[in-house]
């Protein structure tokens, strides 16, 4: 049971080999087994769960199901959730309970989807780890061949990938600011697609970097995540950012294929230094799309090196604002002081997390009087040139592709040290977060010792369906079929 897709549970819901409450039943109880383990939850809500299980029932015997409907998911825990404790990752937030659902989770609900838990994730999702959590790190299912080692699930959305790679959900949601979907799809087998900025809505997402945030889903295929981004996507006047734009069906460009289509493959991204297993799958993708018909064309990003100095500069701006609300008066934890401002001051030194502080400080400094100019209007500038590159680039090309991460899953504790090499992980990844393009993870290979590796296709803006025609033409190449040791069975 726990080997069936979305796709493949939606089938035998709705031919009666299975009910709903079956199937919710049976993840309950491997949440309540693994979950212990892995922390890939922070709140779990098995009651709940049956509650929609026995609805969703219902609704498949009526006729008035959908595809999600029963389906159980792990909800990433930056989604407000009506009624059920939201926390974020930090400890400033305990104990929200919001009184209102986010407009992609209630999609979610509204199609009948069964919700486990709420999926741990690095604080505000900042960080590519999970290990900024103030519930704690996440385990990765997988481990190097012939270790114990604890490993990462990549970061911010490691809940929702640990969840599903270790078969404690179907499927998840994930948040994408500068990789946070695509970057824990890759460390864990799975596949990811981060919208076109602005094609899910952020209503009710608890905000990072407003002008990079976008919901998506997480899932163990390419089918699977169109099936659930059918359900997520569409305009909602509630998120001044959401586009009024219509939303497609995504299945229906899976069997599309590749032939005649151009895909690009950007010079600035096979970096000096590149672990060479990584430069020897984008290779085999190059292959696998050739020989599907598809056109390899060699492109230019020009001021790809810029990105991750530009994203390191605009998220935390976006961020020390967005987090100014939480002052100890509205919301959460509040700590009290002498006067209001030794108040603030003590409930966010005791709410916040060390990253969380360091991009505040950040976003603070570039955003002051005197650096303004220099640090946060020169990266907007140079935001645009970026997206200028994209622009150019798909006046040739369909698609590009590239590798989604620089290395496998590493080690809890590795990369620690120091901050920037951190952040060099989400070096493939951030430049289509700023231009607002989407793109995609797809798992495509195992490296030396025996871990996922990820390939990204990243399209036109709104032009999803194409990067779900390519990303599936690289699935089939590359038939994935590799399992993590710790999972449901
Ligand atoms: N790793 C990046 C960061 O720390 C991206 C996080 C995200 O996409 N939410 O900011």
């Amino acid at each position: 049971m726990f080997d069936l897709t979305l796709a493949g549970a939606a089938k035998a819901l709705k031919a009666k080999e299975i009910s709903a409450v079956e199937l919710t039943s049976a993840y309950n109880e491997a949440v309540a087994a693994l979950n212990p383990r892995l922390n890939a939850y922070i709140t779990t809500t098995p009651e709940l769960a049956l509650e929609q299980a026995k609805a969703a029932d219902a609704r498949l015997a009526d006729g008035s199901a959908t595809p999600l409907t029963g389906i159980p998911i792990a909800m990433k825990d930056l989604f407000c959730t009506e009624g059920v404790r939201t926390t974020a990752g930090s400890a400033i937030l305990e104990p929200f309970v919001p009184p209102y659902e986010s407009t992609v989770s209630g999609k979610l609900k509204a199609a009948g989807a069964v919700m486990l838990g709420k999926a741990n994730l690095d604080e505000f999702a900042m960080g590519s780890s999970n290990i900024t959590s103030f519930y704690g790190a996440v385990e990765n299912p997988w481990k190097r061949q012939g270790s114990e080692a604890k490993l990462v699930p990549g970061g911010s959305s490691g809940g929702s990938a640990a969840a599903v790679a270790a078969r404690i959900a179907i499927a998840a949601t994930g948040t994408d600011t500068g990789g946070s979907i695509r970057q824990p799809a890759a460390f864990t087998g799975l596949a990811g697609i981060k919208p076109t900025y602005g094609r899910c809505s952020r209503f009710g997402v608890v905000a990072f970097a407003s002008s990079l945030d976008q919901p998506g889903p997480m899932a163990r295929n390419v089918e699977d995540n169109a099936l659930l981004l059918n359900a997520m996507a569409g305009f909602d006047a509630k998120d001044s950012t959401s586009a009024d734009r219509a939303v497609p069906d995504f299945t229906a460009s899976l069997t599309r294929g590749v032939k005649g289509l151009k895909i690009g493959i950007p010079k600035e991204y096979r970096l000096e230094g590149t672990n060479p297993e990584i430069l020897a799958l984008w290779d085999k993708g190059i292959e696998w799309l050739q020989a599907q018909g598809a056109e390899i064309v060699e492109i230019s990003l020009p001021h790809t090196k810029y990105g991750l100095a530009v994203y390191y500069i605009v998220a935390p701006a976006e961020a020390s604002s967005n987090l100014a609300r939480y002052d100890g008066v509205r919301y959460g934890k509040r700590v009290d002081g002498a006067d209001l401002i030794d108040l603030y001051e003590r409930s966010r030194a005791e709410g916040f997390g060390a990253e969380v502080k360091r991009r505040i400080m950040i976003g603070t400094y570039v955003l002051s009087h005197g650096y303004y100019d220099a640090y946060y209007l020169k990266a907007q500038k140079v935001r645009n040139l970026i997206l200028k590159d994209f622009t150019d680039a798909f006046g040739q090309v369909d698609a590009i592709l590239t590798p989604t991460a620089p290395s496998a899953a590493f080690g809890l504790g590795e990369k620690m040290d120091d901050p920037v090499t951190m952040y060099l992980n989400d070096v493939f990844t951030v430049p289509a977060s700023l231009a607002g393009v989407p793109a995609m993870s797809v798992p495509a290979g195992l490296s030396a010792d025996g871990l996922p590796l990820g390939l990204q296709v990243i399209g036109k803006h709104f032009d999803e369906e194409t990067v779900f025609a390519v990303s599936a033409a690289i699935e089939n190449a590359a038939g994935f079929s590799a399992l993590p040791e710790v999972r449901a069975k």
